[in-house]
């Protein structure tokens, strides 16, 4: 069985083993993947929530030249056999150097020591336990068993996990027996342990926690080097936490200065009065919203008065009908309306033209004995289109190039109707 050497020592980077066994993976695009085994080996297998290690392999030749294979993903099988997965294969029986990519493991360690660290902190302070851990590309995450987390509870949690890194406490690794482990669960040291029979590995915080976990830790709770809470969010079991540690939480307060700087900048303001500017801002849309409203039930009444005035009545119906290349929906159907209601006998039939589908409106004065749904319906139903509406208005849209067929259309019809209505 192969030998961890991350079991005993987090911080070996590179190392010397034997290949014990290869396989070709089938892949589907024609490429070969191999899986190599050894009989020792640095590199973490994806496990526990924390994902696998990379970095390359090395062999040596005969005649001094070197073969670099590059590790792409580390498994660990049903059996404990572990797996780096390479594009090149090397043979049974090869010595090897192998390196692990230093700074992804650091990161690593950082993140899932103070998943430890933070788990035990929420633990100890809000009785919540630690479900789950997933370490992400960017961020990481813990599920608790507890219905909310209030903003002063996440803001001393993360206050206590920096003490405790600031106090750099020891963090150990030692292996007990499985009856060990056992009695440790019963009295509650341990909060789990895995199914398993044999040894248990347990990561010791010094005087703060214990924890069965097979992951790559760091020395001492320093070495986490910082946490940032970075988001809370309900989940079907409880709530997840988002964090980051270490590098990634100078990275992430870095890219926050940022954001913040860009933000005051664009206000010309202080980074501490962005929130406040953000309010003004808010409040002024808000109120310019409201003006624009009032200047466009303004204008529509102005402009409903001019049209009325433009258009004669001809055999007891005036029809006002135009095409608006500039003018928006909102605006088109409020001035007819405003037009149908202030004069009597008349119909408004506007083309708002500046998306091609058009809206064509059509709405009429109280006083007409037609249903402006029903006269649109059948117009429509002319060309091959649908639409309709209410007795006193209606719209459709309609293809750009069509506008005008279909105004021709109504307006044939109207007259129609209204010819008919004399006799
Ligand atoms: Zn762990």
């Amino acid at each position: 069985m192969v030998e961890r050497l991350y079991y005993s020592d987090s911080f070996v980077r590179s190392f010397t083993a034997q290949v014990t066994d290869i396989r070709e993976l089938s892949r589907t695009d024609g490429q070969s993947v191999w899986q190599i085994a050894l009989d020792r080996t640095a590199f973490y297998p994806t496990s526990g929530g924390q994902p696998h290690d990379l970095g390359v392999l090395r062999a040596s030749s005969r005649s001094g030249s070197v073969l670099e294979v590059s590790v792409l993903a580390v498994e660990e099988d049903e059996h404990g056999e572990v797996w780096h997965q390479t594009m090149k294969p090397l043979l049974a029986g090869t010595e090897i150097e192998g390196e692990i990519d230093w700074q992804r493991r650091l990161d690593h360690m950082q993140q899932h020591s103070g998943q430890h660290l933070l788990s035990a902190v929420f633990a100890r302070e809000l009785n919540a336990r630690t479900v789950s851990f997933h370490l992400g590309e960017t961020s990481s995450t813990i599920d608790l068993t507890v219905e909310t987390l209030g903003s002063d509870s996440l803001e001393r949690v993360e206050r206590i996990a920096n003490e405790l890194i600031a106090e750099d406490r020891n963090t150990g690794i030692r292996s007990v027996p499985r009856a060990e482990a056992d009695a440790l669960l019963a009295k509650g040291i341990l909060a789990k342990l895995p199914e398993r029979e044999g040894a248990i590995r347990l990561i010791e915080i010094a005087d703060y926690d214990l924890n069965a976990c097979g992951g790559t830790h760091v020395c001492s709770t320093g070495q986490i080097g910082g946490l940032l809470l970075r988001g809370v969010e309900r989940v079907r079991q409880g709530v997840r936490v988002e964090f980051v540690c270490g590098l990634r939480a100078v990275a992430a307060a870095r890219q926050d200065f940022t954001t913040l700087t860009r933000s005051a900048s664009l206000l010309s303001a202080s980074r501490a009065e962005v929130p406040a500017g953000v309010e003004r801002l808010l409040a002024e849309t808000k109120s310019g919203a409201k003006e624009r409203l009032k200047l466009k039930e303004e204008l529509a009444l102005y402009h409903a008065a001019r049209l009325a005035v433009e258009e004669l009545i001809v055999d007891h119906l005036r029809i006002v009908r135009r095409v608006f290349p500039d003018r928006d929906v909102e605006y088109g159907k409020l001035l007819a309306s405003r037009l149908t209601a202030s004069v009597p006998q008349t119909v408004a039939l506007f083309a708002l033209t500046h998306q091609d589908p058009a809206l064509l409106v059509l709405a009429r004065s109280g006083d007409m004995e037609f249903h402006a749904g029903n006269v649109l319906k059948q117009a429509l139903s002319e060309l091959g289109l649908r639409g309709g509406g209410s007795v006193d208005m209606a719209q459709c849209q309609v293809p750009r190039n069509q506008t005008e067929a279909l105004m021709d259309s109504l307006t044939e019809q109207m007259r129609g109707m209204m010819a008919k209505l004399q006799l």
